[in-house]
């Protein structure tokens, strides 16, 4: 569905991603891996098309989309910071997109019920954003991204700033809306076991190069080299 070809990208005369090739098929759940500034919200953001790479095209389902700006791609992309509107209600934050694109009433209302039940947060349309845990704001973030009916959804840390329990309880609600949505996820972490737990293939990365890309099993028996053997067997 996506392939990233001969991407190079610098920053200030410093590379930091190398000539990286990646192939993401349809309906999968990648996870990009690696230690800090190795080039993972990097690779995101070029997919998305926050970030213009320096050399290489990004294709999307045979289509050249490099220079396409981010709403003009079949993808939407949920931040670490969710950044919702807080002056608005939940529905609204939901519906936010969906009134841009001029989705007439009852559409946008029966988008908003689908969506909040998709996250479990039945109900929750006339609260108010400063009124949900983080855990609930974040769901939100994935609710109003999953209401453009987007073919890729990009995830940079989503669950970052949430405590043990809760990253768990959304591990498994993320693997259930990618089966549930039959949508791509691709999927940026530094955790080793979250990239264990949820992802189809593993996208390990150090410094700009992609080490191994493999299921899981396939990471965490079969390293390739000594760089994926420490990193993957670290625990946090
Ligand atoms: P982290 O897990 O810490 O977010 P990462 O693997 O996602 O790390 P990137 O955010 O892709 O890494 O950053 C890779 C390198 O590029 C880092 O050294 C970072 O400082 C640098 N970098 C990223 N964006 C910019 C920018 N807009 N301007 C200058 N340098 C940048």
């Amino acid at each position: 569905l996506i392939d990233l070809k001969n991407i190079t990208k610098a920053f200030d005369g410093t590379v930091v991603l190398d000539d990286l090739n990646l192939s993401v098929k349809e309906n999968t759940f990648v996870t990009l891996l690696g230690p800090s500034g190795c080039g993972k919200t990097t690779t995101l953001r070029i997919i998305g098309g926050f970030e213009r790479p320096d050399q290489g095209t990004v294709i999307f389902d045979g289509q050249e989309i490099t220079s396409l700006p981010p709403n003009k791609r079949q993808l939407n992309t949920v931040f670490q910071k969710y950044a919702l509107f807080t002056h608005m209600s939940i529905a609204e934050n939901i519906a936010f997109g969906l009134k841009i694109k001029n989705k007439p009433k009852t559409y946008i209302q029966d988008k908003i019920k689908y969506a909040l039940k998709l996250v479990n947060l039945d109900g929750f349309e006339n609260r108010t954003v400063d009124s949900l845990s983080g855990g609930q704001q974040q769901r939100i973030a994935i609710a109003r991204a999953i209401v453009n009916e987007p073919r890729v959804l990009l995830l940079d840390e989503p669950l970052g700033a949430l405590d043990l329990k809760l990253r768990q309880d959304m591990q498994y609600e993320l693997i259930r809306l990618k089966n549930e949505l039959g949508i791509t996820f691709i999927y940026v972490t530094h955790d080793q076991e979250e990239a264990l737990t949820m992802s189809d293939t593993i996208v390990v990365m150090n410094q700009g190069y992609i080490q191994q890309m493999g299921s899981p099993e396939n990471i965490y028996n079969e390293p390739e080299n000594a760089f994926v053997a420490d990193f993957i067997g670290e625990s946090n």
